[in-house]
């Protein structure tokens, strides 16, 4: 009879919205087309108020748990996200193998999963028999490419990858200037060899029942393919200097604009916010004066976080000013929209050559962020006829694909049923 449970998948969740969102999105398709339930499991340190909405509405197949606090207080202060990430990964194997433990007694537990900051979590589901242990690496095949020639890497690159004279040339990839590889990757002393966070989803619909964000109804006002959409993920935020070019380059650029803004990352690390998706202070505080005032009714500033993949897939959204994070990228391309490319930290950057010198879909606001070259990027992307109309023409393309890979029988619902129906033990077509 136990036999005939529904299977369960239990996933670690590490901090950050762009690691829980495309493991919920995962979870979401398991649960719909092999009818697979879930339990997300999260961090105590991570419990924000945009998680615990997102938490509450996903469906019943899918629940969540929070795992006991962790004291990281011994830490060196400038710990790196990644490396607090690790480490608090592996002090909760005890908690987790409770957590397991009781599954594996309630439920018909056939899979765990854990993303690359979660490894260390694998001893958990070990320790409780756990059938299968899968590692969800959810960035793309750059990425994946770098890390299986690390060991390779390391052996002939006898310094540091931002001291290379010649890019870094993969199988298969652009060549990467050395100081645009994986940020963590860019320091050799570092004891945390881990990754950045690589992540990816399709869709990431938050709280169906919650009222429409104010943002969609000030789109809906827009003419079509006419607003800059301007948002560095869950955790980025620009330094004050930075900011203050932006917002001159969005208003000397002339188009209109929606910017998710975030209090500047002079007082933190770049990634401060990661951790917790809220600003501390009042963004808007931090603008240049008389900067709302002047573009009032052609801009529109959100407050650290806007309902991204609904503006994306808004009419009115013409281009995507975007820090190169794996999930926005494939939602940009999902819903064609063509990019601005600004990386800030992790595989960004990497991600933002690729992009811009590789695949086509984006133009990279070049590394001296004045506001003159972020207004020209801004003014090619949305209405360019060289660059910006081949790059219109390319995220169209894109987005057949990848319409056509989710589709029934596509190349990505046939990889995700070979390998569910595997464990799952259901046949499908
Ligand atoms: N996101 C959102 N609203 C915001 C900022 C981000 O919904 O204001 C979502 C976005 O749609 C994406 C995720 O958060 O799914 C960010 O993931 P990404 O990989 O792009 O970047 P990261 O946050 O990991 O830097």
């Amino acid at each position: 009879a136990g036999a005939r449970r529904p299977p369960h998948v239990a996933m670690l969740v590490t901090p950050g919205m762009g690691h829980l969102i495309p493991l919920a999105e995962l979870a979401k398709r398991l649960a719909a087309r092999h009818g697979v339930e879930a339990t997300l499991i999260t961090f105590a340190s991570t419990a924000s108020a945009t998680q615990r909405a997102f938490l509450a509405s996903l469906p019943p197949a899918i629940s969540s748990l929070s795992l006991p606090p962790v004291d990281l207080s011994d830490l060196p202060p400038d710990a790196s996200i990644e490396m607090l990430m690790s480490e608090e990964c592996v002090r909760l194997v005890p908690a987790l193998t409770e957590v397991l433990s009781r599954l594996m007694e309630t439920t018909r537990l056939v899979a765990y999963f854990a993303d690359l900051f979660g490894a260390d979590s694998f001893d958990a589901a070990v320790a409780t028999g756990v059938p299968r242990r899968c590692l969800f690496f959810p960035g793309n095949l750059q990425g994946l490419t770098l890390i299986l020639h690390l060991p390779e890497l390391d052996v002939s690159m006898p310094g540091e990858f931002r001291d290379l004279a010649e890019p870094v040339r993969l199988p298969g990839c652009v060549p990467i200037p050395g100081a645009d590889i994986l940020s963590p990757l860019q320091d050799k002393s570092s004891p945390s060899y881990s990754i950045g966070p690589i992540i990816r989803t399709d869709a990431a619909p938050v709280a169906s029942d919650a009222p429409r964000a104010a943002c969609l109804d000030w789109l809906d006002r827009q003419p079509p393919k006419s607003v800059v959409f301007v948002s560095f993920g869950s955790g980025g935020s620009l330094p004050t200097e930075q900011m203050h070019e932006l917002a001159l380059g969005l208003e000397l650029s002339g188009q209109r604009f929606l910017w998710v803004v975030r209090s500047p990352s002079d007082e933190g690390a770049v990634n401060a916010n990661y951790y917790d998706a809220e600003s501390k202070k009042d963004p808007l505080a931090y603008l240049p004066a008389g900067f709302v005032e002047r573009t009032e009714g052609v801009g529109l500033l959100v407050p650290s976080w806007a309902p991204q993949t609904e503006v994306l897939a808004h009419e009115a959204t013409g281009c995507f000013l975007v820090h190169c994070g794996w999930n926005s990228v494939l939602e940009s391309l999902v819903h064609s929209v063509p990019m601005v490319a600004w990386p800030l930290f992790a595989e960004q950057r990497q991600n933002a050559v690729m992009l811009s010198e590789g695949v086509g879909a984006a133009v990279r606001v070049p590394a001296t962020k004045r506001k003159e070259e972020i207004a020209a990027a801004v003014r090619e992307v949305m209405a360019g006829p060289g660059k910006g109309a081949e790059v219109r023409a390319k995220v169209a393309t894109l987005q057949k694909a990848a319409i056509e890979g989710l589709l029934e029988g596509g190349a990505a619902t046939a990889a995700l049923d070979e390998v569910a129906s595997r464990w799952t033990g259901a046949e499908h077509a």
